[in-house]
Order: C-alpha cells, then structure tokens, then sequence
C-alpha cells in the first residue's frame, strides 16, 4: 500500500493545481501517490484561487518557488494571457492546464490533455493506430478541442465533430481546418458508420448528469469506443459498446497520462501508471 506521507525538507520542490473550486480535483492525491512512490522530497497541493486573483497567483509561482502547477477549470483559457511562453500543442487547443517554471522565472504553458488522450490509446489498445480511419467526436468543448488536436497530430485523416450546438461544433472545425468537419447530432448515424474510433467529450453520462442515449447499432464492431468521462469509470457509453463486443478504453487513462507528463517535468521522474495508482485515484478521499 501507497498510503504514508513521506517528509518534506526544506528544499522540497512544489507544484500544484489552481481552480475555482478545486476541492473535486483528484491530482492532489494522484501527484501525492507518486512522490510517495518514488519518495521524491516535493509536494502537491490543491489552490482554490478566483478568477480575478489567477494573475497574482501565477506571478507568485516563480517568487514562492513553485516548479509548476496544473490548471483546471476555469483558469484554463484565462492562463493564455498571462504566461509568458505558449508551447504549440497548448496554442491549437486554446487552452493551457500545465505550468512550468523555467530556471529564470519564466512561466511555459502547455497542455498536457492531448498527450493524455493519445498515449491512453496507445498504452490500452495494442496496435492503435489513428491514421486509420475517421474519428468521431461527440461534443465540441475544451476536451474536444484536445482530442482534434491529438487526433490531427497522429494523422487522423478526418475528425468528424457531432455537437448539440451546431454553431459551437463549425467554430471548432474553422479553428482547426479541413481534417475537422462539424455535423449536426441529427447526422450522428451517418458520422458513425465511418468511424474507425468513437469519443464521447460531452458531460453525458456523469455521474449527475443526463445518460448519454445512443443506439450504436451503425458503428462497426471493430470501432474502437472511449469515453473521456470517467466517474463512473464505466459509462453507459462504454458499456454499451462493451454489449456487442467493440473494443473499449475508459476516461481515466488519460487523466493518468496527461499528469504523468506534468509530474515529470516538475519532478524529474516518469512515473508509471499502474493498476494500483489507477485504484489510489478511484478510492474516495
Ligand atoms: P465543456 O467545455 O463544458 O463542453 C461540454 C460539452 O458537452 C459541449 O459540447 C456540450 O454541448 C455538451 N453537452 C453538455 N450537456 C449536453 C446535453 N444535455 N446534451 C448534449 N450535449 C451536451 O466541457 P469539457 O471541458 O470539454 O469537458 C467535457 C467532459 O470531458 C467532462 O465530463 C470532463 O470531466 C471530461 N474530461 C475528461 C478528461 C480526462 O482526463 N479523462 C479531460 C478533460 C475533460 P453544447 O456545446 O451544445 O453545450
């Protein structure tokens, strides 16, 4: 078992989430797993910071030698403007979640979420290749937004968007050129029949939310289906797919693999993602 809280010294590196709340944040206990691991003298720590306070928050980093934080929402866009290098990656989702603190004070923003996605895929489904086929992504979002930019990185050939709000699901296309094409949910079936691989993005089937209702009877069965919603862990979306055997992936590998990348640029070490981190983060606080 992880579970004894290592000392901290004086020269403990720090790093840390920023929302508004963040009390729901799973990375404290996630990023605490892993400097317990790999007893790593550092600490991460939740930052419930308002909107109109993320600037003095983020110019303090480098001041209270912070190595770096993540953002989470609704820090994630606003960041854009304050930090002093965007990496490319965080340019094409507009959006950055991971702050690194250079040497010289200098705050680099990234992000980390299509990194996440990919490397989930790529880790769970042997083979996984995205050049394979057409994408469909349900939802047009933040987390949509990283998963056309995975996509198109890895040589999709064509991300096909399906969103509520039309208008929401074209600016997207617009934003990230022709491999992204928006069509209406009425269109759903048609989009599905292509499709190599299935991603809902939505907020549909959270726990709390309204179920995501889908009749997967045009999708191939050899369509690969993940749901970027991960609480509950198995969706109604995946469990569905699982019914007429579609290979699944669920949503938490992905937040698993987007923090392993923060971690070990702050801390030094690439931490493994492992079925007992995986059962650290699902266990209640
Ligand atoms: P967001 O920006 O608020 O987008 C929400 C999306 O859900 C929009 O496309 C919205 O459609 C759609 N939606 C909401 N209610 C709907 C309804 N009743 N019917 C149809 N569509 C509906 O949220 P986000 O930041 O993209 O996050 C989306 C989900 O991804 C969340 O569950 C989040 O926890 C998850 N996520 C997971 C990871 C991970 O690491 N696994 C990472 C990032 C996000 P409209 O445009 O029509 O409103």
């Amino acid at each position: 078992m992880n579970t004894s809280h290592h000392t901290i010294s004086g020269q403990a590196k720090k790093a840390g989430v920023i929302g508004w709340p963040v009390g729901h944040s799973k990375s404290p206990a996630l990023h605490g797993f892993w400097l317990n691991e790999y007893k790593i003298d550092g600490a991460y720590v939740p930052m419930a910071v308002k909107p109109d306070a993320l600037a003095a928050a983020l110019y303090a980093l480098p001041v209270l030698g912070f190595v770096g934080v993540n953002l989470t929402v609704p820090h994630k866009e606003a960041a854009m403007g304050l930090v002093d290098e965007i990496s490319d990656v965080a340019k094409s989702i507009g959006a950055i979640n991971t702050i690194f603190v250079r040497a010289d004070g200098r705050l680099q923003g990234t992000n980390t979420d299509a990194f996440g996605f990919m490397e989930n895929l790529l880790q769970n489904h042997a083979g996984f290749d995205a050049t394979r086929g057409p994408c469909v992504v349900l939802g047009a979002g933040g987390a949509a937004r990283a998963v056309c930019a995975a996509m198109i990185a890895a040589g999709c050939p064509e991300v096909i968007v399906v969103n509520r709000t039309l208008a929401r699901g074209q600016a997207l296309a617009h934003h990230f050129g022709p491999t992204v094409k928006a069509v209406e949910w009425s269109k759903l079936n048609v989009a599905m029949s292509e499709a190599a691989l299935l991603v809902n993005t939505t907020t549909l089937g959270m726990i709390g939310r309204p179920a995501l209702e889908l009749d997967l009877s045009p999708l191939s069965k050899t369509a690969l289906v993940t749901d970027l919603v991960y609480s509950p862990l198995e969706t109604g979306l995946l469990a569905a797919a699982k019914r007429r055997a579609n290979p699944t992936i669920d949503g938490l590998g992905m937040l698993l693999y987007q923090a392993q990348a923060g971690f070990e640029g702050w801390f030094g070490v690439k931490p493994a993602v492992t079925a007992a981190v995986r059962a650290h983060v699902l266990s209640p606080p």
